[in-house]
């Protein structure tokens, strides 16, 4: 109960403003991180230590959280504390330019790598799934993926439609942490979305964060009101009450067709991920602990089922593409054999900006005031001033994104790109034009950090999509280069066995020992991504590689 007692108050509150609390601000930046992971207006679960994702978890137990929260308070300069799995292992002398955290996560030797033997080990204690920025202390709210999102339904607008989504009626599910990006991601590209999701707090949690719209209790009423909007080319989004394959039935049987299909629900998971149809959440709930095994079988059973209705209404002129939960993989695993019928988003919309290294690029105010983010938005308009679709999402995002946790903001930048950012906030910092220092980092999901062959290395140019070298050189070069924090992490997206990929952080503490650390990190983190592309063969990657004379000498 002492343990629960001080966690609670700790995490209820991330520690801000320009006091530190540890021996150094790259220290004092992993636990704001860390605990900002777990604030209750950033995590899905705090009380779990879920943070998004399905079980993506910020620390292994409450006590692992205990632990790591000591060590980091007692870190010096010239010491690693190492994460195995979101428990703490312990402190090892390294220097000031290493990084003061390394962290592993749910990694499996691949014979044993399957989601049977993860749980087992979970259930004993010994593992915790990290998902990407959960388990690397980098998740920002569904801010961070808002731009992805919104980068990704603006690619397609591009390639099917005029260039944008006015007038266009976009469906999908999953109102998560990461899902939940999606309604706002559509209606800033000017299209209306219809979402289901089954847990009604799910949608609710985002009318508040105002991601979302409208909330509807009725399948059809909710459809009839999507296709008045899409008439009035009115950007409005609705999420409604229900199982996504009871609201593409509906579709299917009034024969409406959308103009675009996709799903964010989480299929990585069969268990503690997906519902199931036919049963109410808390029915789901009762069999998911009662009868575990039962649960599985009826989850893939809807999955199968849901990839199915995706292919019947991509028959009838849908524009569908599954959008990383490994729903097509799930499907395929009980038999639906054309399940890859419609593509991945990233072979389809995001490959051409990962072969520039570009990626989710995102920082965080360590200060906790908004006024320090406004300060980096226009520093990074006067940094790109020729960056016209930047300029529109920075001013989009001041006007719609509401802050969870420490204030944050993410923009997709490329190679170059990256470090001159990077610099530039470190200046601010140094000519103390925002209160503390920022902390900069970016989501798995990036050009040159992850293997995973259902998601973003899906039908690789030249096959190459389960080779892993590249994650682990990322997390490699990461450390050599000294960044603040690095994680190596399996199973993130798509679920155990599918998937390796690595994170890092960089704190711009305003210091030229941090310059010069932000110079090599923001430089060689996207370059392993265009040497990755331009490996594989893709032309743009080729000539980025040239640009930028990332190729060997
Ligand atoms: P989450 O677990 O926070 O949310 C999932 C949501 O889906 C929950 O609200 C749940 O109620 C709902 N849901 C589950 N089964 C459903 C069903 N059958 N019908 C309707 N609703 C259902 O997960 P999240 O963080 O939002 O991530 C969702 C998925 O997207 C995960 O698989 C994740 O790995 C993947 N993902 C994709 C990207 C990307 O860029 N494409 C990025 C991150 C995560």
């Amino acid at each position: 109960t002492n343990i629960e007692e001080s966690l609670n108050l700790k995490i209820k509150q991330t520690p801000t403003g320009s006091t530190l609390t540890c021996k150094g601000w790259v220290q004092e930046a992993a636990l704001r991180m860390l605990l900002n992971n777990l604030d209750p207006d950033v995590a899905e679960r705090p009380e779990d230590l879920i943070v998004y994702g399905g079980r993506g978890k910020a620390a292994r137990n409450k006590e692992a959280l205990v632990l790591i929260i000591k060590a980091l308070k007692n870190l010096e300069d010239d010491e690693t504390l190492l994460i195995q799995s979101g428990k703490p292992v312990g402190v090892l002398p390294t220097h000031k330019d290493a990084p003061r955290v390394l962290i592993s996560n749910s990694q499996l030797v691949p014979k044993w790598a399957t989601q049977q033997h993860f749980d087992e080990l979970e259930d004993k204690g010994l593992m915790m799934y990290g998902q990407m920025t959960a388990g690397s202390w980098i998740y920002i709210g569904s801010q961070g993926i808002v731009q992805g999102t919104y980068e990704t339904y603006s690619a397609l607008a591009k390639k099917h439609f005029q260039s944008n989504l006015k007038g266009t009626l976009n469906v999908t599910a999953g109102l998560g942490g990461m899902g939940g990006a999606q309604p706002l991601a559509i209606t800033m590209n000017q299209g209306v979305c219809l979402a289901a999701d089954v847990e009604e707090w799910r949608i609710k949690k985002r009318l508040e964060t105002r991601y979302i719209d409208e909330i509807s209790y009725d399948i059809d009423q909710a459809i009839d009101k999507a296709l008045t909007y899409k008439k009035e080319n009115k950007a409005i989004s609705i999420g409604v009450v229900c199982n996504a394959v009871e609201l593409l039935q509906r579709l299917l049987d009034r024969n409406i067709v959308p103009d675009t299909l996709t799903d964010q629900t989480s299929a990585h998971d069969p268990l503690i991920g997906y519902f199931p149809e036919g049963l109410s959440v808390e029915q789901a709930n009762a069999l998911r602990k009662e009868n575990p095994d039962e649960y599985i079988k009826r989850s893939y059973a809807t999955m199968a089922k849901h990839v199915q209705q995706m292919l019947e209404l991509q028959k009838r002129g849908a524009i569908t593409f599954d959008y990383g939960n490994n729903l097509r993989g799930r499907a395929l695993e009980v038999g639906v054999k054309n399940a890859f019928d419609f593509p991945g988003f990233v072979p389809a919309y995001i490959r051409p900006l990962f072969c520039e290294g570009k990626g989710p690029f995102r920082w965080a105010a360590l200060s906790g005031d908004p006024q320090d983010i406004y300060e980096t938005d226009k520093l990074i308009l006067e940094l790109f001033p020729e960056n016209e679709s930047l300029r529109q999402w920075i001013t989009m995002a001041q006007e719609r994104i509401a802050f969870q946790g420490l204030p944050a903001r993410i923009c997709w930048l490329g190679q170059g790109e990256r470090e001159k950012a990077g610099l530039a906030f470190n200046k601010l910092v140094a000519d103390g034009k925002v209160k503390a220092p920022i902390v900069i980092g970016r989501d798995h999901l990036d050009t040159g950090s992850v293997a995973s062959p259902n998601r973003e290395t899906e039908a690789m140019l030249d096959g190459s999509d389960a080779v892993a070298d590249w994650p682990i050189l990322n997390a490699l070069i990461n450390t050599a280069g000294g960044a603040s924090w690095v994680s190596l992490h399996h199973g993130g997206g798509v679920g155990i066995g599918y998937s390796i990929h690595a994170g890092m952080v960089i704190v711009a503490d305003g210091t030229e020992d941090a310059a010069i650390r932000i110079k090599r990190v923001l430089h060689n983190d996207p370059a392993m991504g265009v040497i990755r592309h331009a490996d594989a063969g893709y032309d743009i990657a080729k000539d980025t590689l040239r640009e930028h004379r990332l190729g060997l000498k």
